[in-house]
């Protein structure tokens, strides 16, 4: 018999990372990865430097409370230093809500489908997911959602915009919905492509939560800041949620390289807001593209696409494998696919028109 594991880990879904593109199989040429929403740009100006400086002195731990971090997010968003946490990137922080929040009875309440990681960390906090089907248009269903919730929920997360389906909710409809929600349930406003908005009116959540104690945004420098494998991101919420997520943090997790790294990024607004703007600028050519040849594509504001394929999500996957594009299939569902560089965008156009033909 070997060690006893707690019994809520058996049978968590198993988190499948976007498959490298390099060396897939029957890949015709250089081979784009186009299924983790990564940003396709090298490191913004001045990053690179700052992160080999601070790799100079790995020898050390890391300043334990991203102060420099800390300070230069509180200093652009006008909010108290108190109520800035960080991790090892956004799904660090939602796995230190989670256990911050929830355990065995209790209930987490999110769309669906929506981020793949939140019923793998709420199942591992112990608690149970409540999952509230997405629109037929795919977006969330916020009044299903504040039905949803009991007195047993304890978070309820809203992906603005959603992964994997690029939609997003309006101010309107979203304060509606904080309005409904009992105060003593916390709402985890995940923001992880907000700088790819273009909709004005998608809210900022970082207005919405400051008088509304009980709502948490979550940020990353994973996607527009693309700084993905340096595992960053962080959390604006009220005191008391900041506190808890202070504790349940991994010490040290946020190394002093993504640290410096991710003030070296701030510091380079315009460079990044550029870089924001042409792949806005490819994610309006795909998308149109898309619709040219015949596809219903929802409404995206994030740096990808949604495909509703059903039973062929996979057979489309494999195509655009061969045409040496790697897309991001569920399974019976659809596929999501990410805004690349512009040739690797032009290349699964050309797989989805193919495709398209044998429809
Ligand atoms: C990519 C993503 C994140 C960010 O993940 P990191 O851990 O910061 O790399 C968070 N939420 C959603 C919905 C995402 O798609």
């Amino acid at each position: 018999m070997g060690p006893r594991l707690r019994g809520a880990l058996d049978g968590i879904p198993v988190y499948r990372p976007g498959k490298p593109a390099a060396g897939s199989p029957g890949a015709v040429g250089a081979a784009y990865k186009l299924s983790s929403n990564e940003n396709p740009y090298p490191p913004l100006p001045g990053v690179l430097e700052s992160a080999a400086a601070a790799a100079a002195s790995f020898n050390r731990y890391p300043d334990m409370a991203c102060s420099a971090l800390v300070e230069e997010l509180a200093a652009r968003l006008g909010v108290p230093a108190a109520h800035i946490a960080t991790g090892t990137g956004s799904v660090g922080v939602a796995q230190q809500l989670l256990q911050a929040t929830a355990g065995p009875g209790d209930e987490v309440v999110y769309a669906w489908r929506s981020f793949e990681a939140y019923p793998i960390i709420t199942q591992v906090s112990g608690a149970t997911s409540v999952r509230v089907p997405l629109t037929d248009g795919d977006v969330h269903d916020l009044d299903a959602m504040a039905e949803a919730i009991t007195g047993r929920t304890r978070l309820v997360f809203v992906c603005n915009p959603n992964n994997p389906t690029g939609t997003v909710v309006r101010r309107a409809e979203l304060e509606r919905f904080l309005d409904r929600v009992p105060s003593d349930v916390l709402v985890v406003l995940d923001e992880a492509y907000r700088e790819f908005i273009r909709d004005a009116e998608v809210p900022d959540g970082v207005e919405l939560y400051r008088d509304r104690p009980n709502v948490c945004v979550l940020r990353t420098f994973s996607k527009a800041y693309g700084l993905a494998g340096l595992r960053v991101g962080f959390a604006v919420a009220h005191e008391p949620v900041a506190a808890a997520l202070r504790k349940t943090a991994v010490p040290f997790g946020v190394s002093q390289i993504a640290q410096d790294a991710a003030v070296a990024s701030l510091r380079a607004q315009e460079a990044l807001m550029e870089r924001v703007a042409a792949l806005v600028a490819e994610r309006t050519r795909v998308y149109e593209a898309l619709a040219g040849q015949g596809w219903t594509v929802p409404d995206t504001q994030a740096n990808f696409v949604w495909l509703r394929l059903g039973e062929r999500t996979m057979d489309f996957a494999a195509a655009c494998d061969r045409a040496g594009v790697v897309v991001r299939p569920f399974a019976g569902e659809g596929a999501r696919i990410t805004i690349g560089e512009v040739a690797g965008n032009d290349r699964f156009l050309t797989a989805a028109q193919e495709f398209r033909k044998e429809l």
